[in-house]
């Protein structure tokens, strides 16, 4: 039962609609002034299986709400409302490939004035096909941004506020301006955030090390799976802690991982070579170990993922795209 697959549709508004119907005005608050959560999430065609696997969608949407909540945006579902809504939404392109989510939760008045109160909210969520965001088969080339991660106290970065994404667009455009891949990005104190879209970790002495929860980062869920997969895989322990800039050359092995990203080793910071200058054999293990994760290749793992076509249906209000 082929449908037209060109056909895309958005949850906007609380309805599944065609994608043309979901449309904000100018005026809409967030769009001038930032006012919005958002959500990365992917789901992996597995052939095989003949399904697509949504990787830890629950744990997505919980830090959506939790997100949603600390800046005042209603969002009037739960965790397993909005798995419902999005099941069925990609359900209805009948996708065959890679995709990529994005919830949005928004300030949808049309005011101007700054203040949230009083203020509507929206929601709205997106499904698009979606390769890689980086490249995976050779090592990144990454630089020490001049930009600096906005404070806990000015944008909390682990709110994933769509705002504050100036602060990310800034380091990665300037990354890109200067020949490299990415961006890292210290945070007020000079120690070392994340990229401009992923959490790092480096390798020192078999030891895995990332900056933690206090050092203004965003709450990655690739970067738990990660430290879950080498402790218990490999062996590798890691440890959450403060990272100088100055420990990014002494690196043995660098990755960036996040959704988007996926797991990407990296090959040089600020032109100095990192390890030997190939990607390191405990990142290239570890890529490979979630890449067959996240396609739902290692049972042990499965519960990770949620299959979009063995998931029971639920009503969704449809608005059935025109005959044009
Ligand atoms: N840091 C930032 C700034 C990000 O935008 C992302 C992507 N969501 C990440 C880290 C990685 O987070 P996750 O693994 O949950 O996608």
């Amino acid at each position: 039962m082929t449908q037209n697959n060109s056909q895309r549709y958005a949850f906007f508004q609380g309805q599944i609609v065609p994608f043309e119907q979901a449309k904000v005005s100018v005026m809409t608050h967030a769009f001038n002034y930032g006012t919005g959560v958002f959500e990365g999430m992917r789901g992996y065609w597995n052939e095989e299986k003949q399904e697509i696997y949504l990787v830890l969608i629950r744990e997505h949407y919980r830090r959506f709400l939790r997100n949603t909540r600390m800046v005042f945006i209603d969002v009037p579902y739960t965790v397993d409302q909005l798995t419902d809504i999005t099941v069925e939404l990609i359900r209805k392109h009948e996708y065959r490939e890679d995709i990529y989510i994005r919830p949005l939760a928004y300030k949808s008045s049309e005011t101007i004035g700054v203040s949230m109160e009083g203020v509507a909210d929206d929601l709205a969520i997106l499904a698009v096909p979606f390769g890689n965001y980086v490249p995976m088969d050779r090592g990144l080339a990454v630089c020490v941004s001049s930009w600096k991660r906005t404070d806990d106290n000015a944008i909390p970065a682990r709110a994933k506020i769509t705002g504050n994404y100036i602060n990310s667009a800034l380091a990665k455009n300037e990354a890109v301006l200067n020949g490299y891949d990415e961006a890292l990005v210290l945070n007020g104190q000079g120690l070392v955030s994340e990229a401009s879209a992923a959490n790092v970790f480096i390798l020192r002495d078999g030891v895995l090390i990332t900056p933690g929860f206090a050092d203004t980062i965003l709450e990655g869920l690739t970067r738990d799976m990660i430290i879950k997969l080498a402790k218990d895989e490999l062996e590798v322990p890691t440890v959450e802690r403060p990272l100088a800039r100055s420990e990014l050359y002494y690196a043995e092995e660098m990755f960036l991982c996040g959704t988007g990203v996926q797991l990407a080793g990296v090959t040089s910071v600020d032109k100095r070579t990192v390890g030997s200058g190939r990607v390191g054999p405990i990142t290239s293990q570890l890529q490979r170990l979630y890449m067959d994760v996240v396609k739902g290749r290692v049972p042990k793992y499965l519960d990770w993922l949620t299959p979009v076509n063995q998931t029971s249906r639920v009503d969704i209000p449809v608005v059935a795209a025109s005959a044009s």
